[in-house]
């Protein structure tokens, strides 16, 4: 099995440049970005902003670099920062925000990772001298570990409304914030209108190589950009990047419910399968999460038994495994995928 003929459901993070991405890489027009002239990291920037509705744009290396820039620039040390208890920005980034922004993550559960108001108002701190204030609400837009959940424009704007009315902002790790807006049928702009700041990346199912994006007014990302100096992140000829950046954000957007189409055949197959735990009701996005404690595998089993028949399926935990589809992943990958579990199970039984 070479690495190429993989039926690669680990992540939206594995998809290759285009052709057309890495021609434009090779010929883009580059500066340096430190001096801020580069022309092809401006203009990503550029038009970030445009299609976002907001004052300015600045480019990261990686979506977590664009979190922890967020959260440093919007809070003092000794803050507290709400975040869902299954999110990337409390669990995947290294404890970045203890280290980096010396802030203390308080965790909140949500049914499918969406907060409310009603579940974040309870683990506000009261203002009390002796207790450490909340300085910044986080959320996810789609929820990665809740199986790619979507936040709607009104939910947001009732979350936020009330985090403002208390002074406290709101950043959106939007990762994925163009399958939620794909999923809702309406554009980023008004989906994320009401938070202060928002990350979302292009090297997951927008295809580019490298990069992420964050948004918000000039004031934040005139701060955001000293941060990024701070934290390593300032690129020089980066428009090498941008370029490919530049294409993830003009031209992909647009096939994102191919994806989503994929996700929910999959999952409908998979639900056809007797041993596994599937929902394709609850597949909003490109992320299909599938119970298998009946399979008599656990997750590290079962992705080996695939491996070997070469799907590469990503794990939850020890019951539970995770695929997403992409640019990478064509309808008939997904079929063969079905066929795949459904001739590991029968064997088994
Ligand atoms: C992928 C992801 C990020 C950022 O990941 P990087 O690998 O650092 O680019 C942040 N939040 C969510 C929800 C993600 O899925």
């Amino acid at each position: 099995m070479t690495h190429n003929s993989w039926i690669d459901l680990r992540s939206d993070t594995v998809t290759k440049p285009t052709a057309e991405m890495r021609a434009a890489m090779a010929a883009a027009e580059v500066g340096d970005d430190v001096y801020l002239e580069d022309p092809t990291v401006n203009r990503l920037q550029e038009r970030a902003a445009e299609i976002f509705g907001r004052e300015a744009a600045l480019f990261v290396p990686s979506g977590t670099m664009g979190n922890q820039i967020s959260v440093r620039v919007h809070t003092t040390p000794g803050q507290e920062v709400i975040t869902e208890a299954r999110g990337h920005i409390f669990n995947y980034e290294m404890a970045a925000m203890a280290v980096i922004s010396g802030v203390l993550p308080r965790a909140v559960a949500a049914p499918e990772g969406i907060f409310t108001w009603e579940l974040i108002r309870p683990s506000l701190s009261p203002k009390i001298y002796y207790r450490a204030q909340t300085g910044l609400i986080t959320l996810e837009n789609t929820h990665n570990m809740a199986g790619g959940t979507v936040y709607t424009e009104s939910q947001i704007r009732a979350i936020c409304e009330q985090a403002h009315g208390l002074g406290i902002p709101v950043h959106l790790d939007g990762a994925r914030i163009f399958n939620a807006a794909a999923a809702l049928g309406t554009d980023v702009a008004r989906l994320c209108a009401p938070c202060d700041s928002i990350m979302f990346c292009l090297s997951k199912g927008l295809g580019a190589p490298v990069g992420s994006m964050l948004v918000g007014s000039r004031e934040f990302i005139d701060k955001a950009r000293c941060v990024r100096k701070m934290l390593g992140g300032g690129m020089r000829q980066a428009g090498i990047l941008a370029a490919a950046g530049l294409i993830a954000l003009e031209r992909m957007p647009a096939r994102l419910s191919e994806d989503h189409a994929n996700a929910r055949l999959l999952a409908e197959r998979l639900k056809g399968i007797e041993k596994l735990d599937v929902n394709p009701a609850s597949v909003r996005t490109n992320i299909v999460i599938s119970g298998i404690s009946r399979t008599g595998f656990d997750s590290a089993r079962m992705g080996e038994l695939l491996k070997g028949k070469g799907v590469l399926v990503g794990t939850v935990d020890a019951t539970t495994i995770r695929m997403l589809t992409h640019l990478d992943i064509s309808r008939s990958q997904v079929e063969e995928t079905a066929q795949v579990f459904a001739q590991l199970l029968e064997q088994r039984s």
